[in-house]
């Protein structure tokens, strides 16, 4: 993986970011907070230590979907920007689709596989975690 800078974009382009150097890890999260806040089947996260990401235009919205988690989004256009928590201070993660080059982010595993779609067939080797990668 390359680990020169790249930009990422809500829909409506409001807020804009830049995040340097290559990101701590991807992976596909199927559990249902996710899927609900994305209305897509998977979510698939580029996650970055958060000094490496910088807002260049606009500001993110925040919404907290369980306690300790905040989710930001563009308060615009709607589109799902970043994940934090407090079990995870050193992280953020990005949502891949908001990424100027998303093929340059390849996935490395599946957390919450117990709560995918029955129907969601994987043809992948990666390795899936019935819940969060330590479990
Ligand atoms: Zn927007
Ligand atoms: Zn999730």
């Amino acid at each position: 993986m390359s680990d020169t800078m790249v930009e990422g974009r809500c829909l409506c382009a409001g807020v804009r970011f830049r995040v340097e150097g290559a990101p701590l890890w991807v992976g596909h999260c199927h559990c249902h907070s996710c899927r609900r806040n994305t209305g897509s089947a998977v979510a698939t996260f580029v996650g970055c230590s958060p000094n490496q990401v910088r807002y260049i235009a606009g500001e993110r919205q925040f919404y907290e979907s369980s306690p300790s988690v905040r989710r930001g989004f563009c308060g615009k256009c709607g589109t799902p920007l970043s994940y934090e928590v407090d079990r995870f201070p050193g992280e953020i993660h990005l949502y891949l689709g908001t990424l100027d080059e998303p093929e340059r982010f390849i996935p490395e595993f599946h957390v919450f596989y117990a709560e995918r779609i029955s129907w969601f067939d994987i043809a992948d080797d990666l390795p899936r975690h019935r819940a969060t990668s330590q479990e």
